[in-house]
């Protein structure tokens, strides 16, 4: 917990001028705007005849998180988010999927955008949607430290078969953790080839069942609505594969993934429930924001009283927009979500100012060495096949019990805004050797907070990370 000098001099009572000044006379100068530990500000206090005392972070007492008990938890509808290729026919599956809902034939067939929708299926199962589809919306969630979507359904067009983004919205899926369940689009067209696109997809390691492996394909048509009610079968398949599970009985938890400011109705966000119940009324903390629920709708546009875990809904009663990816929590009384709110623009305030980088190698390996994180993820970019072959291997053997070295992504060319914001996402850092990041991406890594590691000597890498590995990396200044 830090605080600072201007505050602490105010605190006490004294002008900021002499809290410097005597600071400087103690030898360990300090500025007005400087926000220093709780010993220094001790140190300096005493000089005033003050004690300084450590009052715990507001937001770990008012913010007191109890794990439910197991058995608390019930069954949950899977959210899923839709991605690949562009073109490859994202946004017609959706569309399609949103079709072969049950509850908006009784709604009346009119569904509002709020971001994310449920579709009920004939036997009354549920599934969730995110509307936006594709990878950009998932990474830049997941690099605000939210993961929302349990299962991936990745789409290849069956005429066009495995590209680049294809490739690229598996990298996202697998260093997020989150299965894929493969819809082959597209088999009306008379040059549909469903079975290449099986041994494309194989080769990248996702094995159809058929052949013996354990990724689930559905061969489709999101634009003659072929196979869509099979497709959806397999996505509640997987789910049950990944026994999903939350607490309903209990104040809500979520997720925000979309927001705007609305001129009649002020900040509106779309909030998806991941555990307990949200009803109308309830007072909440929202990332740097806060409110209480005024009103609420489901993806149907009608106004609801509560929502469960899975289920999104349109809120209006925040006091600001929030953002996409903020945490969404549930707390008894309003002066405690004003303060938390308070208290988390404080600290994004000194964030900014420190403008710390985020994820370095130093970073890494202190938490490693904590035991917080045990692996160490890597984008990889270099000038050709040769090199990055080469480099992927030796690192690959770097992986000791303790450490696993992962290679998120390996690549030919220039450090692209993608490779940051994957690196972004799953706490890695890029590495380029002997390629330059475009401007994009520069300044998306400044933007970020990830650090960029540049090399021309392959030996030098490996023995970079060799001794990062073993915490013995000198401190970059
Ligand atoms: P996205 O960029 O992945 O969202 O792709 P779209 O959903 O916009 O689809 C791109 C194009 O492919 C559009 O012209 C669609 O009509 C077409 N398309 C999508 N699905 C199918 C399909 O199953 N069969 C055929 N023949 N065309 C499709």
């Amino acid at each position: 917990e830090t605080i600072q000098v201007s505050e602490l001099a105010k605190l006490m009572g004294v002008k900021v001028g002499e809290l410097i000044k005597k600071s400087l006379q103690m030898g360990m100068p300090v500025t007005a705007n400087q926000s220093i530990d709780a010993d220094t500000a001790a140190i300096l206090a005493d000089e005033f005849g003050y004690q300084v005392e450590k009052a715990p972070i507001e937001e770990e007492i008012l913010l007191q998180y109890i794990p439910p008990s197991p058995e608390e938890l019930k069954p949950r509808p899977p959210v899923v988010t839709v991605m690949g290729h562009v073109d490859h026919g994202k946004t017609t599956l959706l569309d399609a999927i949103r079709k072969t809902d049950v509850a908006s034939k009784e709604a009346g067939g009119i569904t509002q955008h709020i971001g994310a929708y449920t579709v009920k299926l004939e036997d009354g199962r549920i599934i969730t949607f995110i509307d936006t589809p594709g990878h950009e919306a998932f990474t830049s969630m997941r690099a605000r430290g939210a993961q929302v979507t349990d299962i991936v359904i990745l789409v290849v067009a069956a005429d066009d078969g495995v590209m680049e983004q294809t490739k690229e919205a598996i990298e996202h899926a697998r260093a997020a953790k989150v299965p894929i369940v493969v819809a082959i689009n597209k088999i009306d067209k008379p040059d549909a080839n469903p079975e290449r696109v099986k041994s494309q997809l194989a080769e990248l390691g996702l094995v159809p069942e058929e052949w013996g492996g354990n990724t689930l394909v559905a061969n489709i048509s999101a634009k003659k609505r072929i196979g869509i009610e099979e497709l959806l079968e397999l996505v509640l398949l997987q789910a049950e594969m990944l026994d999903l599970k939350a607490a309903y009985d209990r104040p809500a938890r979520g997720r925000i993934i979309e927001s705007k400011l609305d001129k009649g109705r002020g900040p509106v966000a779309t909030v998806i429930v991941q555990e307990g119940t949200l009803r109308e009324g309830d007072v909440f903390v929202a990332g740097l924001t806060y409110g209480r629920v005024r009103a609420m709708f489901d993806s149907y546009g009608n106004r609801i009283k509560t929502a469960t875990p899975s289920i999104p809904v349109e809120i209006l009663g925040f006091e600001d927009v929030p953002q996409a990816g903020d945490d969404f929590i549930v707390v008894d009384e309003e002066e405690k979500a004003r303060k938390i709110a308070e208290y988390r623009q404080r600290k994004a305030r000194e964030a900014e100012a420190a403008k710390e980088v985020k994820i370095s190698l130093e970073k890494l390996f202190e938490k490693l060495k904590e035991g917080e994180i045990k692996e160490l993820n890597i984008v990889l970019k270099a000038d050709t096949q040769g090199t990055l072959e080469a480099l992927k291997s030796s690192l690959s053997k770097l992986s000791t019990d303790k450490v696993k070295i992962n290679i998120i992504r390996a690549g030919i060319g220039a450090i692209s805004e993608s490779d940051v914001m994957l690196a972004s996402a799953s706490n890695a850092i890029v590495v380029g050797f002997n390629v330059k990041p475009t401007p994009n991406a520069k300044n998306v890594a400044k933007e970020e907070k990830v650090e960029i590691k540049f090399y021309d000597v392959i030996y030098q890498l490996i023995d970079d990370i060799k001794k990062a590995m073993v915490g013995l990396l000198e401190p970059k200044l």
